[in-house]
C-alpha cells in the first residue's frame, strides 16, 4: 500500500472524510488523494516521493509557484517581530493602499481571513446599506460556504430558494435567489419580483470549471443595479490578481460597488478582503451599524506575504508572460482535440484556464453538467498517473504559476496526446 493511501486511512479516523476541504478527497474522481510532503515552484512531491506538475497551485493562490523565496524571506523576516498582535500594524495600511491602487473601484478595504468571510461580510454590508434583504446569485457560482450561498434556486422564479446543504434553514434560503449565469432576462424578472439588496457574481466563473460572462451581460447588470439601487458585488476571490492584476473588472471595464478578494492576495496564507466605494464601506463597524470583526484579521505575517506577492506580480511584463504560457497550454489542447476530432476544448485568461469535455458552447452551469464527466474522470486519472495534477473535479478551473516552463507544458501536452490516442 502506498504511503498516501495509508495516510488517507489514518486521516479518515480523525478528520471527517480524511480532509479539511471536500474536493481534496478525490471523491468525484473515484480515487484517494495523495498527501503532499513538500512543494517547490511548479512541482508537488507526495509522501511516496512522486513528483507532479501542479496545475492547481493551492487553488490559484500560489501564483508565484510554491515556496517563492522572496515571499518566504519576507514571512521569516516579519515573523521575528511577532506573529499576530490583535492591534493595528503598518503592513495593513500598505496592503490596503496597494489594493486601492490596483482596483480603482475600491476606495476602502477590510481584511478578513478567508474568501468565505469576505463574501458573507459583503452581503451583510449590502443588506445594511440598502435596508433590503434578498440577494441574487447565479447557478453554479461559488461564494464560499456561508449559509446564504448554499442555495439552489427552485425551477420557477416564484419558487423560493431551496438549500442544497442540510443545516441551512429555509428561512435563510428564501432570501437567496439563484438564476442561470449569462441570462439577463431571468435577472430582470427577479428584480421585478423581489427587493434585492445585492447581485453577487463571479465575473469569470471558476467554480463551475471556467466560464466567462458575456460583456453585454455584465454591462447590463451594472445598469440594472444602478436603476434599482442594488449593490453589485464582484466576487473576485479567485479571479483577482489572477486573470489580470486588476482582476476580471479590469478586463471587462465594469466597476462593481463592492469586490471580494482572497487566494492570491495572501501569498498562500489564509486571507480574504472586501472593499468598494467609501459611501458603502463607511457603514461597517466601528464607523457604521453593520458589524464585522476578526481576531487574526490583518495580521502582520499575512499582510507581509500579500505585499511581497503583489509587488512581484505588479512587475510590468509579469501578466504578459503568465498569459502567454497559459495560452500555450490551452492552444495546445485545442490543437490536439481538433486533429483527433474529439469533444474537448480549453480556454484561459491570464493564469487561469478550463478544460471542457463537450462540443457545446460554454455559457452556464448546464454547459458543464451536461459535459462528458466520465471522460473527464478518465482523463484526470491518466494524467495523475503520469505525474500531472489537474483539479480533481470537472467543475474546477486550473491555474498556472509564473514558474511553469515551456518544457512542463510540452511534457503535459505529450501525455494528453497519448491519452487521446488511447481513447
Ligand atoms: C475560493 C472562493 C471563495 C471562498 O474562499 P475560501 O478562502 O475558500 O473561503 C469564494 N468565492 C470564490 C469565487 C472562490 O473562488
Amino acid at each position: 500500500m502506498s504511503n498516501s493511501k495509508k495516510l488517507f486511512l489514518e486521516a479518515k479516523k480523525y478528520i471527517p472524510g480524511g480532509v479539511n476541504s471536500p474536493v481534496r478527497s478525490f471523491k468525484s474522481v473515484k480515487g484517494h488523494p495523495f498527501f503532499v510532503k513538500k512543494a517547490k515552484n511548479q512541482y508537488l512531491y507526495d509522501e511516496d516521493n512522486k513528483k507532479y506538475i501542479d496545475y492547481i497551485g493551492s487553488w490559484g493562490a500560489q501564483i508565484l509557484g510554491h515556496a517563492n523565496k522572496d515571499v518566504v524571506n519576507e514571512i521569516s523576516k516579519t515573523i521575528k517581530n511577532g506573529i499576530t498582535f490583535g492591534a493595528p500594524c503598518k503592513n495593513e495600511i500598505l496592503l490596503a493602499k496597494k489594493i486601492t491602487k490596483i482596483y480603482p473601484s475600491i476606495d476602502k478595504v477590510r481584511m478578513v481571513n478567508s474568501g468565505t468571510e469576505a463574501t458573507m461580510s459583503a452581503i451583510r454590508l449590502a443588506r445594511g446599506y440598502t435596508k433590503k434583504n434578498k440577494i441574487l446569485k447565479f447557478d453554479g457560482c461559488y461564494h464560499g460556504h456561508g449559509d446564504s450561498f448554499l442555495i439552489k434556486a427552485g425551477s420557477g422564479l416564484s419558487t423560493f430558494g431551496v438549500p442544497n446543504s442540510h443545516g441551512v434553514t429555509t428561512s435563510i434560503a428564501k432570501d437567496t435567489i439563484s438564476v442561470p449565469f449569462n441570462d439577463i432576462e431571468k435577472v430582470k424578472q427577479a428584480i421585478k419580483k423581489n427587493k434585492l439588496a445585492c447581485i453577487i457574481i463571479e465575473p469569470i466563473a471558476g467554480n463551475m470549471n471556467f466560464i466567462r460572462s458575456n460583456i453585454s451581460f455584465l454591462k447590463q447588470l451594472r445598469i440594472l443595479c444602478n436603476e434599482n439601487k442594488i449593490v453589485l458585488i464582484f466576487d473576485e476571490v479567485m479571479t483577482g490578481f489572477r486573470v489580470a492584476l486588476g482582476g476580471a473588472q479590469s478586463i471587462y471595464k465594469v466597476k462593481p460597488d463592492l469586490t471580494t478578494l482572497g487566494k492570491v492576495l495572501g501569498g498562500g496564507l489564509p486571507v480574504g478582503a472586501f472593499g468598494g466605494k467609501s459611501k458603502i464601506m463607511n457603514h461597517i463597524s466601528p464607523l457604521g451599524e453593520v458589524y464585522q470583526a476578526g481576531t487574526l484579521s490583518g495580521n502582520p505575517i499575512t499582510m507581509a506575504a500579500g505585499l511581497k506577492t503583489l509587488s512581484l506580480i505588479s512587475e510590468k511584463t509579469y501578466f504578459k508572460r503568465l498569459t502567454k504560457i497559459t495560452k500555450y497550454l490551452t492552444d495546445g489542447i485545442n490543437i490536439i482535440a481538433r486533429e483527433n476530432k474529439i469533444n474537448m476544448s480549453a480556454d484561459s485568461e491570464g493564469g487561469m484556464f478550463g478544460i471542457f469535455f463537450t462540443n457545446q458552447k460554454i455559457k452556464d452551469y448546464n454547459s458543464i453538467s451536461r459535459s462528458n464527466i466520465k471522460k473527464f474522470v478518465d482523463f484526470f486519472n491518466y494524467m495523475l498517473a503520469n505525474g500531472i495534477y489537474f483539479a480533481p473535479s470537472a467543475y474546477e478551473a486550473g491555474f498556472i504559476s509564473s514558474k511553469h516552463l515551456k518544457k512542463d507544458i510540452d511534457m503535459t501536452l505529450k501525455v494528453i496526446q497519448k491519452w487521446v490516442k488511447n481513447n
